[in-house]
């Protein structure tokens, strides 16, 4: 029976060996602790003496990436050791979102994000330029004064839209609550709710530890990737007020779009946009020079595709407002919106979960530290 206990172990070993890997690197810094005044990780590690899979789901998702442990660690490569926390976290990262991920079979999207972004790129960028067609005839028309809505009805767009955009946000919930379950997370109170916020809001743990930022391709510290989350979160945040705004004018006050240049929603979603912009770029140029030990290779569609679709919405956005005036307004639109679709489509299976996650990880750690060891 013992013999069979271990072979079933052996197995389970063998099918999750990333989940292992993070469990062997885990029980060497439990040991050396160097790392403890980096990040919210080392301290939740010290809270525990052993390591089950939740406890490795909850920590790699608490880990922010930001490359400092590796630097520091007299253990990394080559010594024979081998420790490399952000990369053994990162993988380990991908699995949870897999594991947890609902319907459960779209998990295994999260490994495909560069093939899917492109799929889902050219469908609905297919989808909306035949629509434009259909409806108007052509891509080429007289001016329109920036009127969306004699392209494609305001119904058609709020049903596809609403669909779309609603689904995806119920799959992220459910799976961030069946990895709440998983990693049994507790009961939130107020405090730790508030304190989770804070580190969200600001990416505290983007900082080293020191204040001076994370590392990118080398030893140094830089803010630059903490500033460059932050315009693309706001501006994201932003675009979303705008949607939002517009929505409440024309349902609540009965003003339908287009709206001037000057009116709430177009100066929120220009704002959003520009943030827009300057973040995923930022960051898709970070991501092209980082350290190879920081990630996962495999990810590298993941992070890229989903920057790409982020700079190419606001790019697509923001030649839209440009062009609303005149005869290319319906192409114009038509690829804004085929490229909005995209990134609505690919939501729930690409990068843009790690913010479910994380908060969801950082809840944990705050309502954790409050009951102590
Ligand atoms: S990453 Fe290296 S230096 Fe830091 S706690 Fe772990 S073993 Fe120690
Ligand atoms: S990579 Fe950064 S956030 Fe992740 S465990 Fe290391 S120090 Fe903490």
């Amino acid at each position: 029976m013992q013999q069979l206990n271990s072979l079933i172990n052996e197995a389970r070993q063998l099918t999750r060996p990333h989940e292992e890997e993070a469990k062997r690197v885990m029980q060497v810094c439990n040991a050396c602790r160097y790392c403890e005044g980096f990040c919210a990780v080392f301290p939740a590690m010290t809270r525990r003496l052993s390591f089950s899979d939740a406890d490795i789901h909850y920590l790699a998702n608490l880990c922010h990436n930001c490359g400092a442990c590796l630097h520091a660690c007299q253990y990394a490569p080559p010594h024979e050791f081998a420790i490399t926390v952000p990369q053994t976290l990162a993988k380990v990262r991908l699995e949870t979102w897999q594991r947890y991920a609902w319907p459960a079979r779209f998990g295994a999207l999260y490994r495909h994000a560069g093939v899917t972004s492109a799929l889902a790129l050219t469908l609905s960028l297919s989808l909306f330029l035949l629509l434009a067609v259909a409806l108007r005839g052509g891509l080429w028309h007289p001016p329109l004064a920036g009127d969306f809505y004699q392209i494609f009805p305001h119904n058609l767009l709020a049903i596809l839209f609403g669909g779309v955009f609603g689904f995806g946000l119920l799959a992220l919930i459910v799976g961030v609550i069946r990895f709440w379950r998983g990693v049994s997370g507790g009961t939130p109170r107020p405090p730790a709710a508030l304190e989770a916020a804070r580190h969200a809001l600001t990416l505290t743990y983007l900082d080293g530890g020191h204040g001076e930022g994370c590392n990118d391709e080398d030893d140094r510290y830089t803010l630059r990737r903490r500033r460059f989350h932050h315009f693309t979160f706001y501006g994201f945040m932003l675009c979303f007020a705008a949607t939002v705004v517009a929505t409440g004018y024309h349902y609540l006050l009965g003003q339908p779009a287009p709206y001037p240049l000057l009116s709430l929603p177009v100066i929120l979603g220009t704002l959003g946009g520009i943030g827009l912009i300057i973040g995923p770029a930022g960051l898709l140029w970070l991501n092209l020079r980082r350290a190879p030990l920081h990630g996962d290779e495999q990810q590298k569609p993941l992070d890229r595709a989903f920057c790409l679709l982020l700079l190419l919405t606001s790019i697509t956005g923001l030649a839209l407002l440009a062009g609303r005036d005149g005869p290319l307004m319906g192409a114009l639109l038509a690829v804004h919106l085929g490229v909005v679709m995209a990134l609505f489509l690919t939501l729930p299976y690409g990068k843009f979960a790690h913010g479910f996650y994380r908060c969801a990880a950082l809840l944990k750690d705050a309502i954790e530290k409050r009951r102590g060891k």
